[in-house]
C-alpha cells in the first residue's frame, strides 16, 4: 500500500464529517468526467453509479441544464451528470450493459473530425491528438456515427468535444472556428439536432484561452471544463467544473474525487478559468 492509498480513507472521511459546513449553493451539479472505460472495469463503474444514485442522485444533460440555468427550484441538493469524453468504442458498449439496466442517461463528448476520419488516419490522430504522442491507441478506436446516433436515439446527448481533440490555446479564428463552430455544423448534420454542451480538449487551463471560450459562446450555451470544483446556477457557464473519475484507484480515492473532496485544491484554476470566460 502506497502513501495515497493509506491517505485517501482518512482524507474521505474528514470530508464527509465536514459536508454539513458546505451547503450546496443554488442549482448545484457535480458533473463527472470519465473517458474509455475498458470491460473489466465495468462492474467498478456500475457499482460507482448505483452508490451515487442512492447518495446525491443523477441528473440528465437536460435537467443539469436546467438547474445551471437556473430553472429549477434550490433545493440544497448537487445531483450528479456523468459525462464521457473522447467518444470510444467502450463507451457505446456500456451505454447498453452498465447505463441501460441502471436508468442512467449520461453526455457523451464526441469529435466530429476524428470520427469522419477513415481508420489508419484516426488511429494516428488518436495517439498524437488525444493521447499527445504518450502512448498509441493501441487497440481503441472512436465510434462511428451510427453508434453515436443510436446513444442519441436512447436518449443520451451528444456533446461536442472540437472537431480533432486539438488544445484550442493560441488558435487563430479561422482555426477555431474549423474546431468549434464547424464541428457543431457537422454533428447537428449528422444527428439532426444540436447540442448545448462542448467540452474543451484536456480541460486545463492551459489548453483554453479567452478566445477560444469566445468562439465556444458563439456556439454553444454551456461549455465544461477538467478543473475540480462543484458547478452550480452562478457559475460562468463557460467554465464549468467537473471531477475526473479514474476507476483503476482505490476506492476511497475514487469517492473523495467524485463527492468533490479534491476540488480545494484547485480554487486558483477555476478563477483563472472563470476569469478567461469572463
Ligand atoms: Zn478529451
Amino acid at each position: 500500500m502506497n502513501l495515497r492509498a493509506l491517505a485517501a480513507p482518512l482524507a474521505l472521511a474528514a470530508w464527509r464529517a465536514a459536508g454539513p459546513l458546505r451547503p450546496n449553493p443554488p442549482g448545484a451539479v457535480r458533473i463527472l468526467i470519465l473517458h474509455d472505460v475498458p470491460q473489466v472495469q465495468f462492474s467498478v463503474l456500475a457499482s460507482l453509479i448505483a452508490e451515487l444514485q442512492r447518495n446525491a442522485g443523477l441528473v440528465t444533460p437536460a435537467e443539469a441544464g436546467a438547474r445551471l440555468g437556473g430553472g429549477m427550484p434550490t433545493d440544497g441538493k448537487a445531483p450528479v451528470l456523468l459525462t464521457f469524453d473522447d467518444g470510444f468504442r467502450s463507451n457505446f458498449q456500456l451505454a447498453y450493459e452498465v447505463l441501460a439496466p441502471l436508468r442512467a442517461k449520461a453526455l457523451f463528448f464526441v469529435c466530429p473530425g476524428l470520427v469522419d476520419m477513415e481508420r489508419p488516419e484516426r488511429i494516428t490522430a488518436i495517439g498524437a491528438n488525444i493521447f499527445r504522442g504518450r502512448r498509441g491507441a493501441g487497440d481503441l478506436d472512436l465510434m462511428d456515427w451510427e453508434q453515436i446516433g443510436r446513444l442519441a436515439e436512447s436518449g443520451h446527448e451528444i456533446g461536442c468535444h472540437s472537431a480533432r481533440h486539438v488544445s484550442l490555446a493560441g488558435l487563430a479564428a479561422p482555426a477555431l472556428e474549423d474546431e468549434v463552430g464547424a464541428a457543431k455544423a457537422r454533428m447537428e448534420g449528422v444527428l439532426g439536432k444540436a447540442s448545448s454542451w462542448f467540452a474543451f480538449p484536456f480541460g486545463d487551463v492551459d489548453s483554453i484561452d479567452a478566445p477560444a471560450l469566445a468562439a465556444i459562446a458563439g456556439h454553444f450555451p454551456f461549455c465544461r471544463s477538467g478543473v475540480r470544483g462543484l458547478a452550480h446556477a452562478a457559475s460562468h457557464p463557460l467554465a464549468l467544473p467537473a471531477e475526473s473519475i479514474d476507476l483503476g484507484v482505490p476506492v476511497a480515492l475514487r469517492r473523495l474525487a467524485a463527492e468533490g473532496g479534491m476540488a480545494p485544491l484547485y480554487r486558483r484554476r477555476l478563477r483563472r478559468l472563470e476569469e478567461m470566460a469572463s
